[in-house]
């Protein structure tokens, strides 16, 4: 951070009293700018034995498989944010089953959460973040192009609750990869 948002001084990086942690304050108007995770929320969108994946039109991971997801927004609630992504990158309305998946991504400080979810039609359809959008059976999944590491772990998760017929809620920390 560069600049104060509320009054466009020049930030500097120090520990405010009380803190214990540097932050950037501005010493013209005093503002500390916190900066805490973003949350980023999704779905596994169920139509019978099938789920939806949406091929992203977008970097990163341009041409890559994922479940829809994306930043949540002020003003609504985490299921209501993996409805909107849903929509907003699939043109699919989907309801809310129970909460599947809450990863914790230190290294690019986000959380992402994901939920199982019914599509309430087999209706969707390509948008300007997804250039394909389909139903995949498990054995169709292409797990060597999915776009990211939470949902890779996701979706693992899912078939093999799956195959045990009972859901749980997974949770963990997804590491940076080893450098080669
Ligand atoms: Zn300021």
């Amino acid at each position: 951070m560069n600049f104060c948002s509320n009054c466009g001084a020049r930030v500097v990086a120090r520990i405010p009293d009380g803190d214990h942690r540097e932050r950037w304050v501005c010493p013209s108007c005093g503002t500390i700018h916190y900066q805490n995770p973003r949350l980023v929320v999704g779905a596994i969108p169920e139509g019978e034995d099938r789920i939806l994946l949406c091929k992203r039109g977008i970097e990163p991971r341009y041409g890559k498989w994922t479940l829809p997801a994306g930043f949540m927004e002020n003003g609504e609630t985490v299921a209501q944010a993996a409805q909107r992504e849903t929509h907003e990158e699939a043109l699919a309305h989907i309801e809310i089953i129970d909460m599947f998946s809450v990863f914790s991504v230190p290294h690019v400080d986000q959380v992402h959460v994901f939920y199982r979810a019914r599509l309430g039609a087999p209706e969707f359809g390509t948008t300007p973040e997804s250039i394909e959008v389909a139903l995949f059976a498990e054995h169709e999944i292409p797990w060597d192009e999915i776009a990211f590491r939470t949902v890779s772990t996701t979706l693992r998760h899912y078939f093999e609750d799956r195959a045990r017929g009972t859901y749980r809620v997974h949770w963990g920390a997804i590491t940076p990869p080893a450098p080669r």
